[in-house]
């Protein structure tokens, strides 16, 4: 049988992700691959869950459900990396097993209240913003201490890491510090708030995984260079 275009993609970034890991001093068992299927049809995300992908990354609820129904007898993880509606939260909170996008403390209120409803304890990330770009999302470096602080109080959170971004550029040393600054905040916080203990680091998509990769990306969330060019 002829190898899917989504094999063929899934060796080529496997390979990648062994390179980049190798430059960085890392192990690949370190790098958990999300494939974000926003745009992507159920027959697609089955090859790809056929070839051995188990965590699945979308950032709108309302595209998400219908998949994440056709998926609920295969063992695969939902992660929530989209922006985050108030009034969508009870919905996120039973369907994903993570949120990424995690930016205010409303919100953080919102997901635990939902969480405690329903048994569960929600493993989330922060999302930072360190590229200045407001449609993007996040907090800002100032609010992030204040806000592990209020989070702490929160018991059906799971504060797990941090998430950012990159930004929208060819510049390579930009993305670069961008990826570096976010480690060193999550090391800044577990220097000084050893209880929260953060350690995952999501960051990378198809254009800069590999350089976040050696920065320390322990979560990578790919699109395009899995499913191809999306319509949107
Ligand atoms: C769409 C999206 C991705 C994947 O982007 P690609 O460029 O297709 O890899 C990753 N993270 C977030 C937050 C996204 O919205």
């Amino acid at each position: 049988m002829e190898k899917s275009l989504i094999r063929e993609n899934l060796e080529r970034v496997r390979n990648r992700v062994a390179l980049a890991c190798r430059r960085g001093g890392r192990k690949p068992e370190e790098v958990r691959l999300i494939a974000v299927t926003k745009g992507v049809s159920p027959p697609q995300i089955k090859e790809a869950v056929d070839a051995g992908i188990s965590e699945l990354g979308e950032n709108r609820l309302q595209e998400a459900e219908g998949k994440i129904g056709v998926f609920k007898d295969r063992p695969v993880n939902w992660h929530f990396i989209g922006r985050i509606q108030r009034n969508k939260v009870k919905k996120m909170v039973n369907y994903f097993h993570w949120i990424h996008s995690l930016d205010s403390l409303q919100l953080a209120e919102a997901v635990d209240r939902h969480a405690e409803l329903l048994g569960k304890s929600m493993p989330v990330l922060l999302q930072l913003n360190l590229t200045g770009k407001e449609t993007q999302g996040g907090i800002k470096e100032e609010e992030l201490f204040d806000l592990i602080e209020r989070m702490n109080q929160l018991s059906h959170l799971d504060l797990r890491g941090l998430m950012v971004i990159g930004p929208l550029t060819s510049d390579q040393s930009k993305i670069r510090k961008v990826f570096k600054r976010l480690r060193e905040i999550k090391e800044l916080v577990n220097r000084e708030m050893p209880a929260v203990g953060l350690s995952e680091l999501s960051m990378g998509m198809s254009n800069d995984y590999e350089i976040a990769i050696e920065e320390g990306a322990t979560m990578i969330r790919l699109g395009r260079a899995i499913f191809g060019e999306r319509s949107y």
